[in-house]
């Protein structure tokens, strides 16, 4: 039986009906850059989210890299953030000019590990980008108890965590993912849960300066149409993915409530298995499980064993950032992140899209299963 890591033909045949028409409606318009479509899929999404603001903009990346332009960080300036992420969460640090300071991670969660950030903060310290990994939050609480101590700014990396939720904060309501920060980072790359037709991103934040700076960041810096008051990018979001997302935004919970279920499936299951560790919930997350990611020993050949049956993974990530060529420069070395490092040689990702059906996870279960018999 071939499991795929991702079956997104699968999602598309459950939504062709909706979408068709919405796309129609963006050609017949021939109104593709912002306007009437990207505006309500804003308002949308800040209501979903529970933020005031919410710009599109035009990748994940371009997200954290026009907060980060928005904070007005730059040359010399330190951002602090987790070793154990996509190479994008770094990469937009260093496009500014900025320098990214690591953080080892928590081994139980993969996201950065708060307790480690204090000694990291020096007076060029600007902000910390916590990453809400796999789906499910990173421990806010005590990163914006720091950032509040210390003056800077937190930006969330919630690429991979669009509707996870997060009580640690106290509140009356859980908080989800993106609102907690300064701003908030999504991606709808079409692997993430909330995933568009091509690329996209999505900056959210409660401060209605900041709000305008990325506003005006997205579109060249432009106060209006001709004058121009800051240098910016172009970095907008396409009407005909936000048409698509305006879709999409109304499965998404119930599309990552499948996945929780395909999660708990699998646990259930593997806890029964030497040789694998399952995905732990921090108390008071509600995670979505962007990936199911097992710790396994042994992991390059249960690998090549779940390739051999046709069961898609994913290794996320082989290479922490910090040992990535492109950051030689700033001599990190092997052993400085133990946890981050063991991580990349330990964990694995498995199929948890929400149409996976029973007998697929049942094979893969098996599969697993005789990998460590
Ligand atoms: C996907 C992702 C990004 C980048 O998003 P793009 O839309 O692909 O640019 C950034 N950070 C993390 C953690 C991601 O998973």
């Amino acid at each position: 039986m071939r499991v795929p890591l991702l079956d997104l033909q699968a999602q598309y045949a459950t939504i062709r009906d909706e979408i068709r028409p919405v796309v129609e409606r963006v050609i017949e318009s021939q109104q593709f850059i912002l306007g009437a479509e990207v505006a309500a899929f804003e308002q949308e999404i800040a209501a979903y989210c529970g933020a005031k603001y919410a710009i599109g903009v035009s990748s994940g990346t371009d997200a954290l890299l026009l907060a980060l332009m928005a904070a007005g960080i730059g040359e010399g300036d330190e951002v602090i953030t987790t070793p154990y992420s996509f190479i994008a969460t770094a990469t937009a640090i260093s496009r500014v000019g900025a320098i990214p300071v690591f953080v080892d991670i928590d081994p139980v969660t993969y996201n950065i590990d708060p307790a480690m950030i204090e000694d990291e903060i020096t007076n060029s310290t600007k902000a910390i980008i916590p990453v809400h990994l796999f789906g499910q939050c990173a421990n806010m609480k005590p990163i914006l108890d720091l950032a509040k101590q210390y003056k800077i700014l937190v930006i969330e990396d919630a690429a991979q965590a669009i509707g996870a939720e997060y009580a640690g904060l106290g509140g009356k309501k859980p908080m989800k993912a993106g609102t907690m920060g300064d701003f908030g980072c999504f991606s709808f790359f079409p692997s993430k849960n909330l995933g568009g037709f091509g690329d996209g991103g999505l900056v959210t934040t409660n401060d209605e300066a900041l709000a305008t700076r990325v506003k005006q960041l997205r579109q060249h810096g432009g106060a209006d149409k001709y004058r121009n008051t800051m240098i910016g990018i172009n970095g907008r979001l396409d009407a005909l993915q936000a048409a698509v997302l305006r879709v999409k935004l109304k499965h998404l919970d119930s599309w990552s409530a499948a996945r929780r279920e395909h999660a708990d499936y699998y646990t259930k299951a593997f806890q029964k298995v030497a040789g694998v560790q399952t995905p732990a919930t921090a108390s008071g997350n509600v995670p979505i499980y962007n990936q199911y990611v097992l710790r396994a020993e042994k992991r390059d050949e249960l690998q090549a064993a779940l390739n051999q049956q046709e069961i898609g993974n994913a290794i996320y990530y082989p290479i922490p950032l910090h040992l990535q060529e492109c950051y030689r420069e700033l001599k990190y070395q092997e052993g400085d992140f133990p946890a981050a490092e063991q991580a990349a040689k330990e964990a694995i990702a498995l199929p948890v899209y929400p149409e996976l059906t029973q007998a697929q996870q049942d094979y893969v279960i098996e599969t697993i299963q005789a990998f460590y018999r």
